[in-house]
């Protein structure tokens, strides 16, 4: 048996209320064995992040909450000399705030960095899952009641294999077998604004033809010039461009590491025959 999250990117809106709703129930509320109040400040059990992809006019932004993943290979657990971290059978990972020394041990040994440090109490805290509500009769966390898009979803790991298809977890190279789920997640894009330098318009309707090694795409240009490639792997790209009236036009040696904007691209008008 086995709790898991999962987050769908694309439905995340990045309205807060997951943050909000961790903060609400445990900042000032005393949940002990499960935990202890989360300070006022400096914590976010579950924090949404914004990623901003592109640069100006070419932005794109989604957001992405963590928290802990609640692994079934947990690095916190062995890190901690005082056997204070313990995983549940319904597989949340819960830090005793009674049994914890700290040492911060844990903290150095999650690569999620997902556990915070409460000065006030000497204490490593993290997300709970709310085990103090599911063990109260609450089939779901704060957060996931909060969310009113449906972006993030909690139940029995075997009951949900519609929301696990096409997921992915965070760093799947650390092998700590993560139960956080994300699907969605946007890949890089390449896009660019045709122009026709001449009679200073855009070029609407333009083939944009994409390539990196034996991968392609195709897009045409929209109503304002632009094209735009989505969701692509990192890697060196090819573009080609075709437009009735202009000569085909090539751009090689794109370095997508991140996003591309290529601008405003002018095309030669091709000379009456
Ligand atoms: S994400 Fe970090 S804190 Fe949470 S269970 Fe995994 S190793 Fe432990
Ligand atoms: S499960 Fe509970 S403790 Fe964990 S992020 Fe959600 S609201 Fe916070
Ligand atoms: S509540 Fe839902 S939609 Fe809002 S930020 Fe959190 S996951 Fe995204």
């Amino acid at each position: 048996m086995s709790k898991v999250f999962t987050i769908d990117v694309a439905r995340c809106s990045g309205c807060y209320n997951c943050q909000i709703a961790c903060k609400d129930e445990h900042a000032g509320n005393d949940w002990t064995p499960y935990a202890k109040p989360q300070p006022l400040v400096g914590q976010f059990w579950l924090k949404v992040k914004e990623t901003v992809h592109g640069t100006i006019p070419k932005v794109k932004i989604h957001y992405t909450p963590k928290l802990c993943n609640h692994c079934e290979k947990p690095s916190c657990i062995g890190a901690c000399g005082n056997g204070a971290i313990y995983k549940r059978e319904d597989g949340l990972v819960l830090i005793d705030p009674e049994k914890c020394k700290g040492c911060k041990k844990c903290a150095s040994a999650c690569p999620y960095e997902v556990i915070y440090f409460n000065d006030d109490l000497n204490i490593s805290q993290k997300c709970t899952g709310c085990a103090h509500l599911l063990d109260n009769g609450k089939s779901i966390p704060r957060c996931v009641e909060a969310c009113p898009t449906g972006a993030l979803r909690f139940g029995e790991k075997n009951e949900m294999a519609e929301q696990l298809t096409g997921t992915v977890v965070l760093s799947p190279e650390t092998g700590l077998l993560p139960n956080v789920y994300y699907k969605n997640i946007p890949g890089l894009f390449i896009a660019g604004t045709l122009y026709d330098p001449i009679e200073e318009e855009i070029i609407e309707g333009a083939a944009c033809h994409l390539s990196c090694g034996p991968r392609v795409w195709d897009t045409v240009t929209d109503d304002f010039g632009d094209f735009w490639f989505k969701d692509l792997p990192a890697g060196k790209y090819e573009l080609a461009i075709k437009a009735p009236g202009f000569a085909l036009k090539h751009i090689s040696g794109i370095d997508a590491g991140s996003d591309v904007n290529l601008g405003d691209i002018p095309l030669d008008q091709q000379p009456p025959l």
